[in-house]
């Protein structure tokens, strides 16, 4: 079965295609907004601007034409509505334009599953963190997950992000804020977990008020710390709760490399496997849509054309509920 995958929850719009689990090609073109965060209406327009061209790109990739497609899969959620529904109008279009059959993906549900593929991990303990979410997740007999902790306020990207705007950094991302945290030095601000759940807010404001005294170099250093330390505690109370010997993290925060450091120092410690996919994979991308489309046709058939529309808030709990 050969899968074409869409990807477009927020600033990503990218299109893989995947054979029997293999990945054939995986396009990425993310929308940059610079300092002014992700404004919905920039985000779908740069969508539509790019789609034919990351879609051609995709095919040449694989050496393929959308003959040689058996199945769409798209991306249904959760995400940011006017993005979000450009992949969705688009997925609708090519399969009944070429006649396809065709199956929305939790986008959490994609980046686990493509995470255990790349670390070979059957049925491990999963970090899921990116901008809006941050989340424990096991999965049941059944195969459907369920969420052992969470963010109780904003997902731990945003938190970046957030701050990131506050400072005016020119590039107001997780990912440029982590470059100045390296040369940083420790000061104290707030911890806050409630049992394997977070709160981020309150280390956000203290964060925002401490950067307006002390170098932006130390406060950007003694957030991602206290932010990740919060993550490892909660990570590490689901691990002895749940006996899992293998842990898995994913999601675009997965990506950051004082995180995997503090979670395989953990995980060390705990005599517990640890797993983390290649960036590619932990980014926003359309070839983990696919594979994860492949997995979900396989148990659960096509879906009606009827039922393929966006779910801006599709938690990977309510994933029964959705393909039943
Ligand atoms: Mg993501």
């Amino acid at each position: 079965m050969t899968v074409l995958g869409i990807e477009s929850t927020a600033h990503t719009l990218s299109i893989g295609i995947s054979k029997q689990g293999r990945i054939l090609s995986n396009v990425i073109d993310m929308y940059s907004g610079g300092s002014e965060g992700l404004i919905p209406r920039k985000l779908a327009d740069h969508h539509s601007n790019v789609f034919s061209s990351v879609l051609l790109e995709a095919l040449t990739g694989a050496k393929l034409s959308m003959n040689d497609i058996d199945l769409i899969a798209f991306s249904q959620g959760p995400g940011i509505g006017a993005p979000l529904s450009v992949g969705v109008s688009a997925a609708k279009y090519l399969a009944l334009v070429y006649g396809k059959k065709i199956i929305g993906v939790n986008h959490p549900y994609a980046h686990v599953k493509i995470g255990e593929h790349c670390c070979k991990m059957r049925d491990p303990l999963v970090l899921y963190l990116s901008g809006g979410n941050t989340q424990i997740l096991e999965q049941m007999a059944n195969g459907h997950y369920i969420v052992l902790g969470e963010t109780l306020d904003i997902g731990i990207g945003n938190l970046f992000d957030t701050f990131a705007r506050a400072i005016k950094m020119e590039n107001a991302h997780g990912s440029a804020l982590a470059k100045l945290a390296e040369n940083g030095n420790y000061i104290p601000l707030p911890y806050t977990v409630k049992g394997m759940n977070l709160v981020f807010s309150g280390l956000l404001t203290s964060a925002e008020k401490a950067a307006k005294k002390h170098s932006h170099l130390d406060v950007a250093c003694s957030l991602m710390e206290n932010a990740f330390a919060m993550t490892c505690e909660v990570t590490e109370r689901a691990l002895f709760l749940t006996k899992k010997k293998s842990l898995l993290v994913c999601g675009g925060v997965a990506q950051n490399r004082r995180l995997q450091e503090m979670l395989k120092i953990m995980c060390k410690e705990d005599n517990v496997k640890f797993g983390v996919a290649p960036d590619e994979y932990n980014r926003d991308n359309g070839a983990m849509i696919a594979y994860a489309g492949e997995l979900l046709y396989k148990k659960y058939g096509a879906m009606k054309i009827e039922k393929c529309d966006p779910i801006t808030n599709y938690r990977i709990d309510r994933m029964k509920e959705i393909l039943r």
